[in-house]
């Protein structure tokens, strides 16, 4: 998508004034930029309408360019699609919240459930799991396996027991345990069916939630589920003879009722489309994002955010957050008192790795640097396989060494010493150690130039 509205921005570069004619190609190109990223194609058509409706005539701002303004009126209406505002969940005044989540299968349903109790239980609520995904008994192990990794129960029965009946008894219990939150876990299908909206509905009615979340897999896109359906044929028989979740937002929010939906999956190679299409199909907002596999991995959904990485600006504001919640901020202002000294040691080099590593996949990461988002999945698996080599190289080395990696530097035997603990070759301990010390050449430079007032270039 990026590439495509360079290009678009490109052409109108030098324009005084928009007009039908001018923005014609620039159009057609967003068009296709958001056909590419999965996006539905009457959401798109209506966008590229919307867009060129309100661009013809403006340009006569005195100061703004017209491409700017163009851009503007792109990325103001991709927010407005999204929702416009950031939506929270809604607790409920009294008695337990329940959340109730519902989709397809293998969009990431049981994944959510830990990843929204852990994200609940920070904010101080307390949380609960229910199993209602009743018909593989991995999938309460999963949920079971899940929830002690995250520090939070899961009520569960046997296979035997129907999930409207167990969310009825999870709901009971949770209410005696005075539990804040309750996260009804259901199982999906491949596809929609009847037997799975009536399970649905059925569970929806014995837990009567305050929240019905559907959950949407970014990846899935336009080839595997369509978010768009004309409403007067949404029915059984249509979703049967097409064989596809075709109908998915439309057909859930009409059988079931959905209050709101979670993209999944969004630190995959999908651009996104999808959560352009959910609020407009479905009239019902993306509350929250997943963005991998980690527990972690769940945040709010930000439709400014989201258009601004549509447009290629990078999620820069996510990436700052998210670095911000995983480096304490005492830890970072030391790291940096550190770094200013030269004093940069393996104890620092570990804590910058595995703040990294924590942060999410390095593709997530990566992909949030402006000018970074076309890093192939290679170049990806060889960044977190070194940085996996050196974690162990350092990981081997004394308390000592850490700390004072001059040690290492007069020491060959201390080199062969880790290479040995570690598995790796004097040659990769030796590049490591060089590696740390041209690190602290590098910014002790760099803060050299800062109090200076220039910035060299850090070249390799
Ligand atoms: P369910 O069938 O809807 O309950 O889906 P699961 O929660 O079992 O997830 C299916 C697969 O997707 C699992 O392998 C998860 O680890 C993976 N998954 C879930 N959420 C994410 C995500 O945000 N990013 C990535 N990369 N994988 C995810
Ligand atoms: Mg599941």
């Amino acid at each position: 998508l990026t590439s495509g509205l360079e290009s678009a921005w490109n052409k109108l570069k030098g324009e005084e004034v928009l007009t039908k004619e001018n923005i014609a190609e620039p159009m057609r190109d967003i068009r296709r930029a958001l056909l590419e990223a999965d996006v539905s194609l009457p959401v798109v058509r209506r966008f590229v309408q919307s867009v060129g409706d309100q661009a013809v005539g403006v340009g006569l701002i005195r100061g703004v360019k017209p491409d700017q303004q163009l851009v503007k009126i792109v990325r103001d209406e991709l927010v407005k699609l999204m929702g416009g505002e950031v939506s929270e969940l809604v607790f409920a005044k009294s008695g337990p919240t329940v959340i109730l989540l519902a989709g397809l299968q293998g969009v990431g349903k049981t994944t959510i459930c830990a990843k929204l109790a852990n994200y609940l239980k920070k904010q101080g609520k307390s949380c609960m799991l229910v199993a209602g995904d009743v018909y593989r008994p991995a999938a309460i192990d999963q949920l079971v396996i899940l929830g002690e990794q995250v520090g939070v129960s899961v009520y569960t029965e046997g296979t035997d027991v129907k999930p409207s009946e167990i969310a009825r008894k999870g709901l009971e219990e949770a209410k005696k345990k005075n539990i804040d939150v309750v996260i009804v876990d259901t199982a999906g299908r491949l596809q929609i069916d009847k037997a799975m909206m009536d399970e649905l509905k059925d569970v929806k009615r014995v837990l009567n939630p305050t929240e019905v979340l559907l959950v949407v897999d970014a990846m899935t896109g336009q080839e595997a589920g369509v978010f768009y359906v004309n409403l007067e044929l949404c029915d059984e028989s249509i979703i049967k003879e097409i064989g596809k979740p075709i109908a998915l937002v439309t057909t859930f929010n009409l059988e079931i009722g959905i209050t709101g939906a979670i993209l999944t999956k969004l630190d995959g190679d999908s651009r996104g489309g999808a959560a352009l299409s959910v609020k407009e199909i479905s009239g019902k907002p993306i509350k929250l994002v997943g963005r991998g596999e980690r527990m972690e991995d769940l945040e709010p959904f930000y439709p400014d955010r989201m258009a601004g990485r549509i447009l290629g600006m990078g999620d820069v504001l996510s990436l700052v957050e998210k670095a911000q919640e995983v480096m304490q901020q005492e830890d970072a202002e030391d790291l940096q008192k550190k770094i200013m000294g030269a004093n940069f040691d393996f104890n620092d080099f570990l804590k910058q790795t595995r703040a990294v590593a924590k942060m999410g996949s390095m593709t997530r990461v990566l992909g949030m640097i402006p000018g970074m988002t076309k890093v192939t999945p290679a170049q990806i698996r060889e960044a977190e396989k070194s940085l996996k080599i050196m974690e162990g190289m350092i990981e081997a080395m004394t308390p000592e060494e850490r700390e004072k990696p001059e040690l290492l530097a007069e020491s060959p035997q201390r080199r062969k010493r880790v290479a040995q603990a570690s598995g790796k070759t004097e040659q990769q301990v030796s590049q490591l150690v060089a590696q740390l010390f041209q690190m602290r050449v590098r910014m002790k430079n760099l803060m050299g130039a800062m109090e200076g007032g220039s910035i060299p270039s850090m070249s390799n």
